[in-house]
C-alpha cells in the first residue's frame, strides 16, 4: 500500500538500503503513522512491544496491503500482546543451541556442519523470531579474537564440511567484517561450503549490490538460505536482489516458517513456492515454528503442515516442494516429515499407496521383491 511520509522518496532513495534503514520505524508510533492508522488502535500491542521492540523498513511495510494488523505482512513485523500473554509451553531457548556450543559463537549440532552467531543485527524483526532471547542483549558484531577461536575449533574438527554463517543476519554486517569472516572460514582447507541465513533478500533487498554478492563469492562455495514466508514478498526489488546473486554464483534456497495467519493455507503457500522458482530460489525447508517464548501465537500444529503438504504434492512441480520440518527440544535436532502415503498391503503382499489424487493403487513387486 501507499506510506504515508513527511518528505517522499525519490526513486534513488527508495533504492537506497541506507534510506530504508535510516527511516526504519522503531516504534508502533513510527509504524503506524507510515501506514496513515491512529496509533491508539493499536493498544493491544503495547505490551508485546516493550517486550520485544519493534524494527522495519519502509519497504517491507509497503508490502502490507491494508493497515489491518490481521494482514499477513504486519503479523510479521507489528508487535502483539500474544507475544507476552499466550506464551505457554515456550522456552527461551528452545533447541539447546546455548548447550551445543563449543566456543562462543559457534554452535556444533551435527557431524559435517556447524553454525557461527555473527552478530545480532536484523534488517527486521521477525515476530516469532526464533532468537528473541538474544534482542535484548547487547551483542557485539563477531570480534577477531572470537573468529580466531572459531577457527582453531574448526582446523581440529575436519569433519565440519560446512559452516552456516547466522546470526542475527550475517548480511548486515559491515563489508569489512564480512569480508574478514569468509576470508577467515575459507582459509580452513576442510570447509567446503559456506551458507548463509539472511532475511535481507525479503526485508531489504536493496542491500543486495553487485559488491555484496561479489563479497558472498570471494571464499568457499556460497550458498544463501532466503527467508520468504508470502508470495507477497516478491517484489521487483527482490528479483533484482536475487538476478544480482545469482550472476555472482550464489546458490539460493528459501526457508519459510509455517505461520498461523501469515501462510498456513495451500494456496498461499503453492503461490509462494512455484514462484520462489521464477527468481531462481529452490524451496528447501518449510519448518513448523519452534516453542519460542514470544512466538508460541504463530503455532500452527504439526498436522496442519502435513494436510497442506499433502495438498500440495502432485499439484506444483516437485522443485517447488520444500521438506517440511521440524526441531526436537534438547537440541535433538531436526525431523523430515511426509504426509503418509504407504497404507499396508494388498491380499498379495504388495505395498498399497495413495496417490496424490487420492486413488490407492498397489505398487508391483515382480523380480524386484525384498
Ligand atoms: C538446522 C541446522 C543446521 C543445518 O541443517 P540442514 O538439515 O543441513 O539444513 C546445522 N546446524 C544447526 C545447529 C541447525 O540448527
Amino acid at each position: 500500500m501507499e506510506l504515508v511520509f513527511r518528505e517522499k522518496p525519490t526513486a534513488n532513495q527508495w533504492w537506497d538500503w541506507r534510506w530504508q534503514w535510516e527511516h526504519a520505524a522503531h516504534t508502533l508510533e513510527e509504524a503506524a503513522a507510515y501506514l496513515g492508522v491512529s496509533p491508539e488502535k493499536w493498544g493491544h500491542c503495547r505490551r508485546g512491544e516493550s517486550a520485544y521492540p519493534l524494527f522495519v523498513t519502509p519497504y517491507y511495510l509497503s508490502l502490507a496491503e491494508s493497515p489491518s494488523l490481521d494482514d499477513p505482512i504486519l503479523r510479521q513485523c507489528i508487535p502483539s500482546d500474544a507475544e507476552v500473554d499466550c506464551q505457554e509451553g515456550g522456552e527461551a531457548d528452545a533447541l539447546s543451541e546455548e548447550a551445543c556450543s563449543p566456543v562462543p559463537r559457534l554452535v556444533h549440532r551435527y557431524p559435517d556442519r556447524a553454525l557461527l552467531v555473527t552478530g545480532n543485527l536484523c534488517a527486521l524483526h521477525c515476530r516469532h523470531c526464533m532468537r528473541k532471547r538474544d534482542w535484548g542483549r547487547a551483542m557485539a558484531p563477531l570480534s577477531q579474537g572470537e573468529l580466531t577461536q572459531v577457527v582453531e575449533y574448526l582446523r581440529a574438527h575436519p569433519q565440519v564440511r560446512e559452516v552456516l554463517v547466522s546470526g542475527g543476519d550475517p548480511l548486515m554486517l559491515p563489508e569489512a567484517n564480512l569480508r574478514m569472516i569468509i576470508q577467515a572460514l575459507s582459509s580452513v582447507a576442510s570447509v567446503e561450503i559456506l551458507r548463509f541465513g539472511s532475511r535481507v533478500p525479503c526485508a531489504l533487498p536493496q542491500r543486495i549490490t553487485p559488491r555484496l554478492a561479489a563479497i558472498l563469492a570471494s571464499g568457499k562455495p556460497a550458498w544463501l538460505a532466503c527467508h520468504f514466508n508470502h508470495p507477497r514478498e516478491l517484489t521487483r526489488e527482490v528479483q533484482a536482489a536475487c538476478d544480482i546473486l545469482n550472476r555472482a554464483g550464489v546458490c539460493l534456497v528459501n526457508q519459510s516458517v509455517l505461520l498461523k495467519g501469515v501462510n498456513d493455507d495451500p494456496e498461499t503457500l503453492g503461490r509462494l513456492f512455484t514462484s520462489l522458482l521464477r527468481f531462481h530460489v529452490k524451496p528447501y525447508y518449510l519448518f513448523h515454528g519452534d516453542p519460542i517464548q514470544g512466538a508460541m501465537h504463530f503455532r500452527t500444529g504439526l498436522e496442519k503442515g502435513l494436510q497442506i503438504m499433502d495438498q500440495l504434492r502432485g499439484r506444483i512441480s516437485g522443485l517447488a516442494l520444500p521438506a517440511f520440518a521440524f526441531d526436537l527440544p534438547k537440541g535433538a535436532g531436526k525431523i523430515r516429515l511426509q504426509p503418509e502415503q504407504c497404507l499396508g498391503k494388498d491380499e498379495n503382499g504388495a505395498p498399497l499407496f495413495r496417490s496424490w489424487q487420492g486413488n490407492v493403487l498397489p505398487y508391483p513387486q515382480g523380480c524386484g521383491r525384498d
